[in-house]
């Protein structure tokens, strides 16, 4: 079988399909506080066919994620139907979800026996007053906190905390991230605000950008470079005494298209081939036209090979996306 390649050579492996584009927190960075759910959501059942003959082109990773994934009901039975599929090597598929953590404490030790691997936790504060600021949600940072300790003990591992920083807003977290990471054995990971939030309020100022943030938290404790494989978004460090791994993903200041391998699915059935795209490819339509399986995987494969070579960040050129993070799926 060929795999699903685009015309600049790049193999795509990686699919994250987003299963509602709802979601109970309003970050002040993400979203208006204003609007809700945009588009629909499908049948389970649409997204694991969908699922499956991606994996048939070579898939191997598939993260689930929205809006938020949880608040979907039968999201447990639907990690427990993905991992029954085997990739092209035969293989069990590297299954993730990336949650603001809110509902996580009751569900993670569930996910884990339905098949999920690894959970990636939304958190861009480590004190409360200012999570709820941000989240413009009261006391959601006691619930993420124990989501966080259930995945560990789940065996969700390694757990990953992302946090998105902006200047003059939560850039002063980069230190006690630093200490949480140390103290929680969590990998936490910084990631450069970019311009998909719905208030189209992105700047270049707004950036807080790698080499700023490993000269900050370097003051705190020296950092030694992991090296990473080149289809990883984040560069990796770890402290200098062993003790507690940070990353950061640098699409804005170190952009990684040349490697990037994703595609992604929205609630609503389209493929994005970029973050950045300006239109979708409505996959569902040509499903519920009645296309067999070889037919979708040929749209799908016309589609791929139409991937964009980079997005336009800060350039300008640049046209936002069609589409603002929460409503693809992050
Ligand atoms: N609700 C889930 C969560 O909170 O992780 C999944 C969806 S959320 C849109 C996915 C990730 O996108 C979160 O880590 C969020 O912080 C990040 N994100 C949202 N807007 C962003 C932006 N403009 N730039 C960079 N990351 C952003």
């Amino acid at each position: 079988m060929a795999l699903l390649t685009d015309k600049f050579g790049r193999t795509i492996t990686d699919l994250r399909i987003s299963v509602t584009d709802r979601c109970n927190y309003k970050c002040v960075y993400c979203r208006t506080g204003n609007e809700g759910a945009l588009y629909g959501d499908l049948p389970f059942a649409d997204y694991l066919r969908m699922a499956s003959v991606l994996v048939g082109l070579g898939i191997k990773k598939v993260r689930i994620t929205g809006g938020e994934p949880l608040l979907r009901k039968g999201v447990v039975n639907f990690v427990s139907e993905l991992a029954k599929l085997r990739d092209s090597d035969g293989e069990p598929l590297d299954i993730a979800m990336t949650t603001n953590g809110d509902l996580l404490a009751e569900m993670a030790k569930p996910l884990k026996d339905a098949g999920l691997g690894r959970v990636t936790v939304s958190m861009d504060a480590v004190d409360p007053d200012r999570f709820a600021r941000i989240t413009r949600v009261p006391n959601g940072y006691d619930n993420v906190l124990a989501g966080i300790r259930s995945a560990r003990r789940a065996g969700l591992w390694p757990v990953k905390v992302n946090c998105v920083l902006m200047r003059d807003f939560n850039e002063d977290q980069i230190i006690p991230f630093g200490m949480f990471a140390r103290e929680e054995g969590v990998v936490v990971r910084f990631i450069e605000f970019m311009p998909l939030d719905e208030g189209r309020t992105w700047s270049p100022n707004t950036v807080v950008a790698l080499d700023e943030i490993l000269r900050r938290m370097g003051e705190y404790r020296p950092l030694v470079e992991i090296p990473h494989a080149h289809s990883e978004t984040a560069r990796r460090y770890r402290f200098e005494d062993g003790i507690g791994e940070i990353g950061v993903i640098a699409p804005v200041s170190h952009p990684f298209c040349g490697h990037c391998s994703r595609i992604r699915i929205t609630s609503d059935g389209k493929i994005r081939t970029c973050l950045f795209s300006a239109w979708d490819h409505d996959l569902h339509s040509v499903m519920r036209r009645g296309a067999s399986d070889q037919e979708l995987a040929e749209f799908i494969r016309g589609v791929v090979e139409k991937k964009e070579d980079r997005h336009h960040i800060g350039e300008p050129d640049f046209v936002p996306a069609s589409r603002t993070m929460v409503h693809i799926g992050g």
